[in-house]
């Protein structure tokens, strides 16, 4: 009898253990996943994809208002159908989630969708009983969202799970919380039509974000009408008829149909049977692991936000990429955690790779600044009020560029192109004898001629 039923076992069917799985089939390894929710994990099934569709829905507002400018008159006020959109979304998520699972299929993933626990370093538990196994253990059960504060009645909160399906379109939405989450809400709401209110407890939007496209995204959104309580945070949540009474800490209240609670994710690590097999985890259960997706027992590995590293699909579907290389294809890899570039799907939109002025300037002896703040050719012919910001991030020795930064009308698939510029090590001189691509906006990336300010200490 072979020592082993399989040689990894993957729990959770996301974006970082479908990946790996695949991959390390394709080596020919023997490879066993399972997932007790819906295969496609949180980007697919309530995250990163149905977020971006919902950000597609909310934007054809501005399309419609700014299409009068060039010529077009569109007769009659139109109108949005909430439960359509839910259910156009659930038909391509549920096409995705077959995809990856043919995907799984074909490359001779055994598949299991059951819930299964971790017994032992090489042992796993499934929901049904049986017993597997495994010469690797690979944790990639991602996170869930957290309910903090936990004030009284914060249960009558949504969160991001599930504000994809409200039986309703809320006319009003307070949300809790300035990260990612909670801004891309909030903009995609307000944009659909609802009154939005948000509280945070710092004095900004986005903390660790570059100052300058914090200001400019709130600006914009209290422009799109959302109302800002800063340096505030709920502090109870009585139901009424028709929504809740929401009590803030500056003595403040506001009644609304519905509250998101967007306040951090939490790896979703509980009753998963780590300890048994002497996993150590963080105070808040995330899987401690090196920059190999190691933990301290060697037969078990973790990816993705399962380890509270960086929260972000792509860098999962990375590491569990490089894992599968090494385990399985001799080869010897790492992952890049290094330079990533990420996008926020708010209206306008952030793209950014690298450094904010105020990182480098910790960092760095002498940084220059580059900015343009300008008006899309677009908003010209539409009327609309709609700046765009690009800034550039540059360390005074080198000429290298640190960071990169973009708010405005697809600035995530700029920070996506200027992300290889950026960890090619590109200087500043090879951004100005790069072409412009013209008219784009992108071009004033490469036309930033004055120094904005130079920092030195
Ligand atoms: P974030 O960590 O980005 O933001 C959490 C927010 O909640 C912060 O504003 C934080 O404030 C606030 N907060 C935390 N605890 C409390 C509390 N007790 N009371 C009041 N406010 C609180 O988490 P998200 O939930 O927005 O997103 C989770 C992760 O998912 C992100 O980190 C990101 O990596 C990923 N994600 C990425 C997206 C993308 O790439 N476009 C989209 C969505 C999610 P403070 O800043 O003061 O700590």
């Amino acid at each position: 009898m072979a020592e082993f039923d399989v040689d990894l076992f993957v729990i959770g069917a996301g974006s970082g253990g479908v990946r790996t799985a695949r991959i390390a089939a394709g080596y020919g390894a023997k490879v066993m996943i399972a997932e007790e929710f819906r295969i496609g994990g949180t980007c697919v099934i309530r995250g990163c994809v149905p977020k971006k569709l919902y950000v597609y829905a909310s934007r054809f507002k501005d399309e419609f208002e700014d299409a009068a400018g060039f010529g077009w008159d569109l007769p009659g006020e139109p109108t949005f159908d909430w439960s359509k959109l839910v259910d156009a979304k659930e038909k391509e998520i549920t096409r995705l989630s077959g995809l990856y699972r043919k995907g799984l299929d074909s490359a001779g993933v055994s598949v299991v969708e059951c819930r299964a626990e971790v017994e032992g370093p090489n042992e796993v538990r499934l929901a049904d009983g049986r017993l597997v196994r495994a010469k690797y253990i690979l944790v990639a059960v991602g996170g869930a969202p957290v309910r903090v504060p936990a004030v009284p009645g914060v249960e009558h909160a949504i969160t991001s799970n599930e504000i994809f399906d409200l039986n309703a379109f809320p006319k009003s939405l307070f949300v809790v919380g300035g990260g990612y989450i909670a801004v891309e809400f909030a903009s995609i709401f307000a944009r659909l039509g609802a009154q939005v209110t948000m509280a945070i407890r710092a004095d900004n939007v986005l903390r660790g974000f570059d100052e300058d496209v914090r200001n400019a995204l709130r600006d914009a959104m209290v422009h799109a009408g959302v109302k800002f309580h800063f340096g505030a945070s709920p502090t109870s949540f009585e139901k009424k008829p028709g929504g809740l009474r929401v009590q803030l800490s500056n003595g403040e209240s506001l009644v609304a149909e519905q509250a998101l609670v967007a306040t951090g994710r939490d790896p979703h690590t509980r009753g998963l049977g780590l300890e048994k097999a002497g996993v150590v985890l963080a105070r808040n259960g995330a899987v401690k692991v090196d920059k190999m997706s190691r933990t301290n027992i060697p037969s078990v590995f973790a990816v993705g936000d399962v380890t509270d590293h960086v929260n972000l699909t792509p860098v999962a579907i990375r590491e569990g990429h490089t894992l599968a290389d090494r385990l399985f294809g001799g080869k010897d890899v790492v992952c890049d955690h290094e330079h990533i570039a990420t996008g926020v799907f708010t209206t306008p939109e952030i793209g950014t790779i690298g450094l904010s002025e105020e990182a480098a300037r910790q960092a760095y002896k002498i940084v220059d600044v580059y900015k343009a703040d300008f008006r899309p050719m677009r908003a010209t012919l539409s009327g609309r009020q709609e700046r765009v910001l690009m800034k550039l991030i540059v360390d005074g020795e080198s000429d290298r560029v640190l960071g990169a930064h973009i708010v405005g009308h697809e600035a995530g698939e700029m920070a996506q192109l200027i992300g290889i510029a950026v960890r090619m090590r590109a200087t500043k001189a090879d951004f100005d004898s790069t072409m412009a691509v013209h008219p784009t906006a992108a071009e004033e990336l490469v036309t930033m001629r004055t120094r904005f300010a130079r920092y030195e200490r």
